[in-house]
């Protein structure tokens, strides 16, 4: 375990209506190739940390739960559909992404590898491009405005100049 025992981190859904804080070391980070984890993040696989030693708080609304299996219930946010939670009897994991900064947790296990799908190996030599290499091609960038919950906390939720 090398992650630091920062004093807390923070994270939400991509809409902002779910926020969560957590005190104390972050546990395991891995990510998941199972079915299950396939389906709920609607991605190849799910990069979820354990915070079942630490202290997780809800400080903006709160994941819908969804009972994934007879042991475990998936969280996510019902309003823009960001999984959030991964919650089973030995504990409460989060969903990496959508931790303000993601790169608090970089995996060090891979479970479920029986499920895992055969191009994702590959992927890391695929070529490669910068969102803003596209521009030329993809002239909507230029004027793009993101209604994404920015990466920290604020005071007031919805924002008051949506759209
Ligand atoms: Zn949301
Ligand atoms: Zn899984």
């Amino acid at each position: 375990m090398s992650l630091d025992n920062k004093p807390f981190y923070a994270g939400g859904c991509q809409c902002g209506a779910v926020r969560f804080r957590v005190e104390g070391a972050l546990g395991e980070a891995s990510i998941c190739h199972c079915r299950m984890c396939q389906k709920a993040s609607g991605n190849f696989y799910l990069p979820l940390v354990s915070v079942r030693d630490a202290r997780l708080t809800w400080t903006r609304g709160e994941p819908k739960k969804f009972q994934s299996s007879n042991h475990s219930t998936r969280g996510f946010c019902a309003a823009c559909g960001t999984p959030l939670t991964f919650e089973a009897p030995d504990g409460v994991a989060l969903a990496i992404g959508a931790f303000d900064d993601p790169s608090v947790a970089p995996p060090e296990i891979q479970w479920g590898t029986e499920a895992k799908l055969p191009f994702v190996d590959g992927i890391p030599a695929l070529p490669g491009e910068d969102t803003m290499a596209d521009i030329a091609s993809a002239p909507y960038l230029a004027d793009l405005v993101s209604y994404q919950h920015p990466d920290h906390d604020t005071e007031a939720w919805p924002p008051e100049e949506k759209r």
